[in-house]
């Protein structure tokens, strides 16, 4: 289903398509600029706060785009490192966007790594089957607007908050394309949006602090490593071997290992970046030892980064997640192993944080009200 909103979002505008989309209707190009800053660096709401422009113009711009394709419906913090925001899309979709706050050991909470998580698509059609985005299907892509305004949303939030003296998303030191769906499945959309994010002009956001995660799918793994802007690859393995992962991770009849990892080998070479394997910790399925020492054979093969996730219980699913013995006894077999490895412990579990478990619950029992939202 292709959802056709009534204005096209302008958070989808590359600078270059905004300076053609004015230029056709007859104003000069130098307000595309004029327009991308009222966006990205002063952060207004509303056309009539873009006080330089001529009321025509912002009377076209109001006719010809949505300057609010997301809509915020619920804020829920866990503890003090994980925000969630729940965003209503115009069809009423729901999607998500996290903040996650992971403190540096040794250091106070100020000078913790902040993160962007964002999401690509409403649903998602990979049916991993240890995940809340996969268990409802595929809805529909995100635009690129509604990937870049998630971004903004975050900022209005940080805004809020501070003086604005400076561009917020500075505070951030990574994004993550991690949230609901398969980021590489809307490829097109997701390239522009990142062109966006990472546009000086734009949001100016460096692309080696931009992740892309992937379920694996090769095709546009190779086509992300020809990009000129060197994003950071996370494979999402999950499984060492293709009898494991085929088991949890439908994507792998299509993909398997043997096709896989050359790919991600071929962007890792392209790019000379460090690629990270996330592997969720799933009991009796992928913890055993035959696991953690074929996994620390492919980290080594590929000079990855292992990031090891405790399953997050997902309503409706059986999994179960390891005891903290064996999730610990998995890392000291990847790190004897020489593999540089880390355990992502807790962060956002009672907020529902693994990807598409807020909007899951939000859509089966409804918008809890604010009082509800702090008790859950
Ligand atoms: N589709 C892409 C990106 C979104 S899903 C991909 O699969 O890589 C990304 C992440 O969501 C997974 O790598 C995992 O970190 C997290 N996730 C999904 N379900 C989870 C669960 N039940 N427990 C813990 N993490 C989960
Ligand atoms: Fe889709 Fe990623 Fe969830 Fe798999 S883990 S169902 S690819 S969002």
């Amino acid at each position: 289903m292709k959802f056709i909103p009534e204005k096209r979002p302008i958070q989808g505008e590359t600078i270059a398509s905004l300076t053609a989309a004015l230029a056709e209707s007859g104003h000069p190009a130098f307000r595309a600029r004029q327009i991308y800053e009222w966006l990205y660096k002063k952060r207004v709401r509303s056309w009539d706060e873009m006080t330089n422009l001529s009321r025509a113009l912002r009377t076209w711009l109001d006719e010809t785009y949505d300057l609010h394709p997301t809509q915020p419906i619920l804020n829920k913090t866990s503890g003090d490192v994980t925000d969630k925001i729940l965003l209503s899309l115009r069809d009423g979709s729901l999607i998500e966007t996290v903040i996650i706050r992971a403190p540096q050991s040794g250091v106070g909470r100020d000078q913790s790594r902040k993160t962007i998580c964002v999401s690509t698509q409403v649903g998602c059609a990979y049916g991993c089957k240890f995940c809340a985005s996969g268990l409802a299907g595929w809805k529909r892509d995100l635009s690129a607007g509604e990937i870049v305004d998630q971004l903004l949303e975050v900022c209005a939030r940080e805004d809020s908050r501070t003086d604005r003296a400076d561009p917020s998303l500075a505070s951030f030191d990574n994004i993550v394309v991690m949230g609901m769906g398969e980021p590489l499945a809307n490829y097109d959309n997701l390239l522009q949006a990142l062109t966006i994010a990472n546009d000086p002009l734009g949001l100016g956001f460096g692309a080696r602090r931009i992740t892309v995660s992937t379920s694996g799918l090769v095709p546009q793994i190779l086509r992300l490593a020809e990009e000129p802007m060197g994003f950071r690859l996370a494979l999402s393995l999950h499984g060492a071997t293709n009898e494991v992962r085929e088991q949890i991770m439908p994507i792998n009849r299509r993909y398997p290992l043997e096709e896989l990892i050359p790919a991600v080998r071929t962007f890792s070479r392209h790019h000379g970046r460090m690629l990270t394997l996330e592997f969720i910790l799933i009991e009796e399925v992928n913890d055993t030892l035959d696991q953690a020492e074929r996994l620390a054979a492919i980290a080594r093969d590929l000079h990855a980064h292992v990031n090891l996730i405790p399953y997050n219980t997902v309503e409706g699913l059986d999994w179960r997640r390891p005891s903290l013995r064996r999730q610990d006894r998995f890392l000291e077999i990847l790190k004897s192993g020489s593999v540089s490895a880390t355990i992502r412990r807790e962060k956002g579990h009672d907020i529902d944080a693994a990807c598409g478990q807020l909007r899951l619950k939000v859509e089966k029992d409804g918008v809890p009200t604010p009082a509800e939202a702090k008790k859950t």
